[in-house]
């Protein structure tokens, strides 16, 4: 038996699972080469249909995110401009399965090597795409995983995902990956444990190693290939006990959160997409901490009424309960296509306000949309990654601009509190120069990152990039005291405010208000019940 090897990531999806490993990266059937390049041709058509018509099959059967992606997939193998490449190659003599490769390779490429965070996760779905025609070509399918099996490899595909039945238990441990890529977005909301991040070293693991029994621990993002004796019986304590607390927080799911002593804490959800409320009960949340718009901007911007309708949709399902709805904060890791640009060092360029500001016309458009959507409901409007009090007055110029030009053309409009993120070091260490703000919700993902000077996606510093980190905590107790003093409230809306082991912490620098991602709504209320203030 091989020495326990012991690799660490970063954790996509918390839970734990114990099972053997199942290699994703195992080789292909071979093709056999066709008789000349009309048959290649036929081949390579007949291939692409059979991928569609998998993802069609699939796409029937799925619903929400998991659809959404298949369909993605699928105009993306409709597609001329992807496909059109290698029936190029094939015209030049080249073997089918050569020919998709080689067009997909390229185009893969291209996402891989993006500065981009958003089109690296997406790298995944053209990979996903690439093996499928490849699979449809040499006839063969998927070799079936065990049941429970740790899925091991560079990266997984989300039609793999989508196919595995995850009942009997199982996870996903990376090489590469990513936090925001579309299986972990899928892996969170079906509570399947995902690691990523690994490393290539990190798999430089023995045949020995594979072929023995692994230990994903997702909530810390390790996994224990070849695990001691101790090393099972400590994990597995571990395991059950994140397992209790997650049956004993569903509990607390209806009830209004509160610490040991009574004390009460808000708890708010923060939602993307406006159809993400239809799976929440809105009377388990305190309502809307926030609402990130950069994903109503996709591949085109969207118009004013299509924007007026998303936000509309979330105002009446919160009905007075308050949605703070934040302005889109478009660069550093979320790059919309027509509106961010090129940088070398996207976190610390041109995002969120200050691309707002620099793009006024853009910007404008979604100002009136928020005007009008308010009056539908209890809103609050924010604004991210603000440095400086002249980005917040430029700002709350140009709402009562548009507010004005709104009356003057007799539309029903309202002027929704106008708050910021406290998510540059500048405003946390300074918040006096803030106090126009008619709010503060601390953004902890940026936050933390800025102050450790460790981005929130890179593994390799994860250690680093901790919220409870005396700097960090100091700086957000400043600014909930500083809140108290002056009557502003404060809230946090960062990943931190769902983590059971951050909660207490959080709560002893005085916040009383956190929202948190919908799947955490019962795990965060459960842990603030556990903490003696
Ligand atoms: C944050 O930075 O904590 C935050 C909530 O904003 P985002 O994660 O969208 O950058
Ligand atoms: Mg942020």
């Amino acid at each position: 038996m091989p020495e326990p090897l012991r690799l660490q990531g970063i954790s996509a999806s918390a839970g734990y699972a114990e099972g053997p490993l199942f290699d994703l990266d195992q080789a292909a059937v071979r093709y056999v080469r066709k008789a000349s390049a009309a048959d290649e041709k036929a081949a390579l058509e007949t291939a692409i249909s059979i991928a569609a018509g998998r993802l069609a099959a699939l796409i029937e059967t799925s619903d929400g995110e998991a659809s959404e992606i298949l369909e993605f997939q699928l105009a993306m193998l409709e597609d001329d401009a992807l496909t059109g490449p290698a029936f190029s190659h094939i015209a030049e003599s080249t073997a089918a399965d050569r020919a998709w490769r080689q067009a997909l390779d390229a185009e893969i490429a291209g996402y891989e090597t993006s500065d981009e965070d958003y089109f690296r996760a997406r790298a995944a779905d053209m990979r996903d795409i690439r093996d499928q025609v490849l699979r449809a070509l040499t006839g063969g399918g998927d070799i079936a995983a065990p049941a429970g099996a740790i899925f091991y490899g560079e990266d997984i595909a989300p039609t793999r995902f989508l196919e595995t039945d995850w009942s009997a238990g199982g996870g996903i441990a990376l090489k590469a990956g990513s936090v925001a890529s579309h299986v972990a977005m899928l892996a969170r909301s079906r509570g399947v444990p995902m690691v990523v991040g690994l490393g290539p070293a990190g798999f430089g693991a023995s045949p020995a190693h594979l072929a023995e029994i692994a230990l994903l621990d997702a909530e810390h993002g390790g996994i224990v290939l070849a695990p001691s004796k101790a090393e099972i019986d400590a994990f597995r304590r571990s395991s059950s006990s994140f397992a209790a607390h997650r049956d004993k927080a569903a509990a607390y799911l209806t009830r209004p959160a509160a610490t040991k002593t009574g004390i009460a804490v808000r708890v708010q959800v923060n939602i993307a997409d406006p159809s993400d409320v239809d799976s929440i009960d809105v009377a388990t949340c305190d309502g809307v901490g926030l609402m990130r718009t950069e994903f109503l901007f996709g591949k085109t911007l969207p118009d004013e009424e299509t924007q007026y309708r998303a936000y509309r949709k979330v105002l009446e399902w919160a009905g007075d309960r308050p949605v703070t709805i934040r302005t889109v904060d478009a660069g550093g890791d979320k790059p919309v296509p027509g509106l961010t640009v090129e940088e070398t060092n996207p976190f610390l360029g041109l995002r969120g306000i200050r691309l707002s500001l620099a793009r006024p016309e853009v910007f404008r458009v979604q100002i009136r949309a928020l005007l009008c959507a308010a009056v539908h409901g209890n809103l609050k409007v924010m604004f991210p990654m603000i440095a400086v009090p002249e980005e917040y007055e430029r700002a709350a110029t140009l709402f009562a601009e548009e507010q004005a030009g709104l009356s003057a053309r007799g539309i029903e409009q309202r002027m929704p509190p106008l708050g910021i993120m406290v998510e540059v070091p500048s405003v946390a260490i300074a918040p006096e120069a803030f106090a126009r703000a008619a709010f503060f919700s601390i953004g902890s993902n940026d936050l933390t990152q800025y102050v450790m000077a460790a981005a929130r996606d890179n593994a390799s510093v994860a250690h680093l990039n901790s919220v409870r980190h005396r700097a960090v905590l100091r700086l957000i107790a400043s600014v909930a005291g500083f809140g108290r003093e002056h009557n502003i409230p404060v809230s946090l809306c960062g990943d931190a405010g769902g983590d059971p082991a951050s909660i207490p912490a959080l709560l002893e620098t005085g916040l009383r208000d956190l929202s948190v991602a919908p799947a955490q709504l019962a795990m965060a209320k459960a842990a603030i019940a556990d903490v003696s203030i």
